[in-house]
Protein backbone atom coordinates (compact mmCIF):
# COMPACT_ATOMS: atom_id res chain seq x y z
CA UNK A 1 0.00 0.00 0.00
CA UNK A 2 2.46 2.50 0.87
CA UNK A 3 4.74 1.74 -1.60
CA UNK A 4 1.91 2.66 -4.21
CA UNK A 5 0.86 5.67 -1.97
CA UNK A 6 4.25 6.65 -2.87
CA UNK A 7 4.18 5.60 -6.45
CA UNK A 8 1.33 7.61 -7.10
CA UNK A 9 2.42 10.72 -4.71
CA UNK A 10 5.69 11.07 -7.11
CA UNK A 11 3.29 10.32 -10.39
CA UNK A 12 0.94 13.75 -9.60
CA UNK A 13 4.78 15.24 -8.74
CA UNK A 14 5.53 14.19 -12.22
CA UNK A 15 2.00 16.07 -13.24
CA UNK A 16 2.52 19.02 -11.51
CA UNK A 17 5.93 20.05 -12.69
CA UNK A 18 5.02 19.11 -16.34
CA UNK A 19 1.79 21.30 -16.31
CA UNK A 20 3.98 24.06 -14.55
CA UNK A 21 6.87 23.58 -17.25
CA UNK A 22 4.05 24.24 -20.16
CA UNK A 23 2.36 26.76 -18.37
CA UNK A 24 5.76 28.51 -18.18
CA UNK A 25 6.97 28.00 -22.22
CA UNK A 26 3.32 29.58 -22.64
CA UNK A 27 3.49 32.91 -20.92
CA UNK A 28 6.91 33.33 -21.89
CA UNK A 29 5.39 32.88 -26.05
CA UNK A 30 2.87 35.01 -24.65
CA UNK A 31 5.31 37.60 -23.40
CA UNK A 32 6.53 37.64 -26.83
CA UNK A 33 3.77 38.35 -28.75
CA UNK A 34 2.78 41.43 -26.44
CA UNK A 35 5.65 42.83 -26.49
CA UNK A 36 5.88 43.52 -30.18
CA UNK A 37 2.35 45.20 -29.98
CA UNK A 38 3.52 49.45 -29.67
CA UNK A 39 2.78 51.03 -25.84
CA UNK A 40 1.69 47.82 -24.77
CA UNK A 41 2.24 47.76 -20.98
CA UNK A 42 3.70 44.30 -20.16
CA UNK A 43 6.15 45.71 -17.96
CA UNK A 44 4.94 44.63 -15.17
CA UNK A 45 5.17 40.87 -15.61
CA UNK A 46 8.65 41.45 -17.80
CA UNK A 47 10.39 40.68 -15.02
CA UNK A 48 9.69 36.74 -15.10
CA UNK A 49 11.01 36.56 -18.39
CA UNK A 50 14.26 35.07 -18.23
CA UNK A 51 15.19 36.35 -22.06
CA UNK A 52 17.35 39.33 -21.47
CA UNK A 53 17.39 39.88 -25.49
CA UNK A 54 13.84 41.98 -24.61
CA UNK A 55 15.20 44.50 -23.32
CA UNK A 56 15.31 46.33 -26.28
CA UNK A 57 11.82 47.19 -25.38
CA UNK A 58 11.58 50.61 -23.89
CA UNK A 59 8.94 48.90 -21.63
CA UNK A 60 11.67 47.32 -19.28
CA UNK A 61 12.68 51.06 -17.85
CA UNK A 62 9.57 50.92 -16.20
CA UNK A 63 10.53 49.15 -13.41
CA UNK A 64 14.19 48.61 -13.76
CA UNK A 65 15.01 47.93 -9.98
CA UNK A 66 12.69 44.91 -10.44
CA UNK A 67 14.99 43.37 -13.33
CA UNK A 68 16.33 39.60 -12.60
CA UNK A 69 19.14 39.85 -14.77
CA UNK A 70 22.73 41.77 -13.22
CA UNK A 71 23.02 43.00 -16.88
CA UNK A 72 23.35 46.75 -16.42
CA UNK A 73 22.45 47.26 -20.48
CA UNK A 74 18.84 45.88 -19.86
CA UNK A 75 18.24 49.44 -19.01
CA UNK A 76 17.83 51.35 -21.99
CA UNK A 77 18.22 55.24 -20.35
CA UNK A 78 18.00 56.55 -23.82
CA UNK A 79 14.06 55.42 -24.14
CA UNK A 80 12.54 55.88 -20.85
CA UNK A 81 9.23 57.08 -21.56
CA UNK A 82 6.90 54.39 -23.39
CA UNK A 83 5.18 56.94 -25.78
CA UNK A 84 6.36 60.06 -25.98
CA UNK A 85 8.13 60.80 -28.74
CA UNK A 86 5.47 62.75 -31.05
CA UNK A 87 5.07 65.39 -28.11
CA UNK A 88 9.10 65.41 -27.60
CA UNK A 89 10.41 67.88 -24.73
CA UNK A 90 6.77 68.86 -23.91
CA UNK A 91 6.05 67.43 -20.34
CA UNK A 92 2.18 67.53 -19.76
CA UNK A 93 3.35 69.69 -16.58
CA UNK A 94 4.26 72.41 -18.82
CA UNK A 95 0.66 72.78 -20.42
CA UNK A 96 -0.27 75.49 -18.40
CA UNK A 97 2.16 77.81 -20.06
CA UNK A 98 2.17 76.50 -23.59
CA UNK A 99 -1.41 75.94 -23.56
CA UNK A 100 -2.52 74.16 -27.32
CA UNK A 101 -5.68 76.58 -29.55
CA UNK A 102 -8.88 74.09 -29.38
CA UNK A 103 -9.68 73.92 -33.08
CA UNK A 104 -12.97 72.40 -34.96
CA UNK A 105 -12.51 71.43 -38.30
CA UNK A 106 -10.79 73.17 -41.55
CA UNK A 107 -12.07 76.01 -43.80
CA UNK A 108 -9.84 77.50 -46.97
CA UNK A 109 -7.11 75.30 -45.72
CA UNK A 110 -7.23 77.03 -42.43
CA UNK A 111 -7.86 76.22 -38.91
CA UNK A 112 -11.14 77.04 -37.38
CA UNK A 113 -11.05 78.08 -33.60
CA UNK A 114 -13.28 76.28 -31.45
CA UNK A 115 -14.06 79.13 -28.86
CA UNK A 116 -13.87 82.14 -31.42
CA UNK A 117 -15.30 84.06 -28.13
CA UNK A 118 -12.25 83.39 -25.64
CA UNK A 119 -10.56 87.04 -25.16
CA UNK A 120 -7.27 85.10 -25.43
CA UNK A 121 -8.44 83.57 -28.94
CA UNK A 122 -5.77 83.29 -31.67
CA UNK A 123 -6.78 84.35 -34.93
CA UNK A 124 -4.07 84.47 -37.35
CA UNK A 125 -2.73 83.37 -40.83
CA UNK A 126 -3.02 79.77 -39.54
CA UNK A 127 -6.45 79.78 -37.55
CA UNK A 128 -9.57 81.07 -38.74
CA UNK A 129 -12.88 82.65 -36.92
CA UNK A 130 -15.55 80.24 -37.82
CA UNK A 131 -17.36 81.23 -40.99
CA UNK A 132 -19.34 84.71 -40.50
CA UNK A 133 -18.76 84.65 -36.49
CA UNK A 134 -19.72 87.77 -35.17
CA UNK A 135 -19.21 89.27 -31.65
CA UNK A 136 -22.29 89.19 -29.31
CA UNK A 137 -21.22 92.13 -26.74
CA UNK A 138 -20.00 95.22 -29.24
CA UNK A 139 -19.77 98.44 -27.57
CA UNK A 140 -19.19 101.71 -28.28
CA UNK A 141 -16.04 102.76 -26.49
CA UNK A 142 -15.93 105.77 -24.90
CA UNK A 143 -13.40 107.14 -26.58
CA UNK A 144 -11.65 109.88 -28.91
CA UNK A 145 -12.15 108.04 -32.52
CA UNK A 146 -10.29 110.19 -36.05
CA UNK A 147 -14.09 109.94 -37.47
CA UNK A 148 -17.30 110.76 -35.87
CA UNK A 149 -19.78 108.25 -37.51
CA UNK A 150 -21.43 105.70 -35.19
CA UNK A 151 -20.40 102.84 -36.97
CA UNK A 152 -19.31 99.97 -36.99
CA UNK A 153 -15.86 99.89 -36.77
CA UNK A 154 -16.16 102.15 -33.68
CA UNK A 155 -17.23 99.20 -31.74
CA UNK A 156 -15.30 96.64 -29.76
CA UNK A 157 -16.20 93.83 -27.39
CA UNK A 158 -17.61 95.04 -23.75
CA UNK A 159 -14.56 93.87 -22.18
CA UNK A 160 -11.79 95.24 -24.64
CA UNK A 161 -13.99 98.59 -25.02
CA UNK A 162 -13.31 99.38 -20.82
CA UNK A 163 -9.98 98.39 -21.02
CA UNK A 164 -9.72 100.47 -23.80
CA UNK A 165 -10.90 103.58 -21.63
CA UNK A 166 -8.77 102.74 -19.23
CA UNK A 167 -6.03 103.00 -21.34
CA UNK A 168 -6.68 106.22 -23.36
CA UNK A 169 -7.41 108.08 -19.37
CA UNK A 170 -3.65 106.32 -18.80
CA UNK A 171 -2.05 107.95 -21.96
CA UNK A 172 -4.00 110.96 -21.16
CA UNK A 173 -2.43 111.37 -17.61
CA UNK A 174 1.02 110.92 -19.33
CA UNK A 175 0.18 113.28 -21.56
CA UNK A 176 -0.52 111.29 -24.63
CA UNK A 177 -3.23 111.90 -26.85
CA UNK A 178 -4.28 109.02 -28.57
CA UNK A 179 -7.43 108.05 -31.40
CA UNK A 180 -9.51 105.10 -32.27
CA UNK A 181 -8.80 104.47 -36.30
CA UNK A 182 -10.37 100.96 -36.93
CA UNK A 183 -11.95 98.47 -34.18
CA UNK A 184 -14.21 95.79 -35.26
CA UNK A 185 -14.94 94.73 -39.02
CA UNK A 186 -17.04 92.72 -40.06
CA UNK A 187 -16.26 89.41 -42.08
CA UNK A 188 -17.90 90.77 -44.88
CA UNK A 189 -16.31 94.11 -44.82
CA UNK A 190 -13.18 92.70 -44.99
CA UNK A 191 -13.99 90.54 -47.29
CA UNK A 192 -14.89 93.41 -50.07
CA UNK A 193 -11.84 95.51 -48.09
CA UNK A 194 -9.36 91.88 -49.25
CA UNK A 195 -11.07 91.64 -52.69
CA UNK A 196 -10.20 95.55 -53.06
CA UNK A 197 -6.47 94.87 -52.52
CA UNK A 198 -6.08 91.08 -54.21
CA UNK A 199 -7.86 93.21 -57.12
CA UNK A 200 -5.21 95.88 -56.71
CA UNK A 201 -2.06 94.29 -55.79
CA UNK A 202 -2.73 90.40 -56.62
CA UNK A 203 -3.31 88.17 -53.89
CA UNK A 204 0.05 86.93 -52.49
CA UNK A 205 0.84 90.41 -52.17
CA UNK A 206 -2.72 91.20 -50.42
CA UNK A 207 -1.70 88.27 -47.46
CA UNK A 208 1.23 90.22 -46.54
CA UNK A 209 -0.86 93.48 -45.30
CA UNK A 210 -4.32 92.27 -45.39
CA UNK A 211 -6.20 89.62 -43.56
CA UNK A 212 -8.21 86.92 -45.76
CA UNK A 213 -11.47 87.01 -44.73
CA UNK A 214 -12.25 85.38 -41.73
CA UNK A 215 -8.72 85.37 -40.43
CA UNK A 216 -8.77 89.27 -38.89
CA UNK A 217 -8.27 90.20 -35.50
CA UNK A 218 -10.51 92.88 -36.07
CA UNK A 219 -13.13 90.62 -36.88
CA UNK A 220 -12.89 89.51 -33.08
CA UNK A 221 -13.88 92.92 -32.13
CA UNK A 222 -10.73 92.46 -29.63
CA UNK A 223 -8.20 94.54 -31.50
CA UNK A 224 -8.24 98.16 -32.51
CA UNK A 225 -5.79 99.98 -34.53
CA UNK A 226 -4.59 103.74 -32.80
CA UNK A 227 -2.85 106.90 -33.66
CA UNK A 228 -2.29 110.05 -31.99
CA UNK A 229 -5.69 112.27 -31.95
CA UNK A 230 -4.56 113.91 -34.99
CA UNK A 231 -5.17 111.29 -37.20
CA UNK A 232 -1.51 111.27 -38.87
CA UNK A 233 0.05 108.70 -39.88
CA UNK A 234 -2.98 105.87 -39.01
CA UNK A 235 -1.87 102.70 -39.40
CA UNK A 236 0.96 103.16 -41.39
CA UNK A 237 4.36 102.93 -41.00
CA UNK A 238 5.45 106.13 -40.22
CA UNK A 239 3.35 105.97 -37.12
CA UNK A 240 6.69 103.46 -35.40
CA UNK A 241 8.66 106.01 -33.63
CA UNK A 242 6.28 108.35 -32.35
CA UNK A 243 5.38 109.19 -29.03
CA UNK A 244 1.94 107.70 -29.15
CA UNK A 245 3.90 104.31 -30.78
CA UNK A 246 6.38 104.35 -28.20
CA UNK A 247 3.83 104.98 -25.43
CA UNK A 248 1.89 102.06 -26.70
CA UNK A 249 4.52 99.63 -26.92
CA UNK A 250 5.14 100.53 -23.22
CA UNK A 251 1.92 101.05 -21.29
CA UNK A 252 -0.86 98.11 -23.66
CA UNK A 253 -0.09 95.46 -21.26
CA UNK A 254 -0.43 97.50 -18.30
CA UNK A 255 -4.29 97.48 -19.52
CA UNK A 256 -4.59 93.66 -20.80
CA UNK A 257 -3.33 94.71 -24.39
CA UNK A 258 -0.28 93.51 -26.82
CA UNK A 259 1.49 94.85 -29.56
CA UNK A 260 0.25 91.97 -32.02
CA UNK A 261 2.72 92.46 -34.38
CA UNK A 262 6.16 93.29 -33.17
CA UNK A 263 9.33 94.69 -34.78
CA UNK A 264 11.07 91.35 -36.64
CA UNK A 265 8.64 88.86 -36.04
CA UNK A 266 6.92 89.14 -39.15
CA UNK A 267 7.88 85.43 -40.02
CA UNK A 268 5.68 84.63 -36.73
CA UNK A 269 3.26 86.62 -37.12
CA UNK A 270 2.68 86.62 -40.60
CA UNK A 271 2.61 90.52 -40.85
CA UNK A 272 4.94 93.41 -40.43
CA UNK A 273 5.57 95.70 -37.48
CA UNK A 274 2.38 97.09 -36.85
CA UNK A 275 3.18 99.39 -33.85
CA UNK A 276 -0.58 100.60 -33.97
CA UNK A 277 -2.42 97.77 -34.15
CA UNK A 278 -2.99 96.50 -30.35
CA UNK A 279 -5.39 93.88 -29.40
CA UNK A 280 -7.10 93.05 -25.92
CA UNK A 281 -5.72 89.33 -24.31
CA UNK A 282 -6.98 90.43 -20.35
CA UNK A 283 -4.09 91.33 -18.29
CA UNK A 284 -2.66 88.53 -17.16
CA UNK A 285 -1.68 87.32 -20.29
CA UNK A 286 -0.77 90.48 -22.00
CA UNK A 287 1.76 90.83 -19.00
CA UNK A 288 3.53 87.40 -19.63
CA UNK A 289 3.75 88.16 -23.28
CA UNK A 290 4.89 91.27 -22.67
CA UNK A 291 7.58 90.24 -19.97
CA UNK A 292 8.67 86.77 -21.88
CA UNK A 293 8.97 88.95 -25.39
CA UNK A 294 6.49 86.84 -27.08
CA UNK A 295 3.83 87.05 -30.03
CA UNK A 296 0.62 85.32 -29.16
CA UNK A 297 1.67 82.92 -31.74
CA UNK A 298 4.88 82.01 -29.15
CA UNK A 299 2.79 81.91 -26.52
CA UNK A 300 0.47 79.22 -28.15
CA UNK A 301 4.12 77.69 -29.43
CA UNK A 302 1.78 77.88 -33.09
CA UNK A 303 4.81 78.88 -35.03
CA UNK A 304 5.81 79.64 -37.42
CA UNK A 305 3.62 81.42 -39.74
CA UNK A 306 5.04 80.87 -43.12
CA UNK A 307 3.81 84.00 -44.87
ZN1 LIG B 1 -5.29 96.42 -37.31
Amino acid sequence: MRRNVRRRRRGLAFVAICVVAIAVVLFIRYENLTAEAPEETAANSQTSSPDPAESDQPVASDNPTDAPSGDPSDEPTDEPSNNNEASGEQSPSNEPDKPAIATAGEEDGYAVVAQPASVAVLVDKQYKLPDGYEPTDLVYPDVRFTFSEKIDKRKMRKEAAGALEDLFAGAEKDGIYLAGVSAYRSQSTQKSLFNRYVAKDGMEKALTYSAFPGTSEHQTGLAIDVSGSDGKCAAEDCFGGTPEAEWLADHVAEYGYIIRYPEGKDAITGYKYEPWHIRYVGKELAQEIDEKDLTLEEYYNAVPVSQ
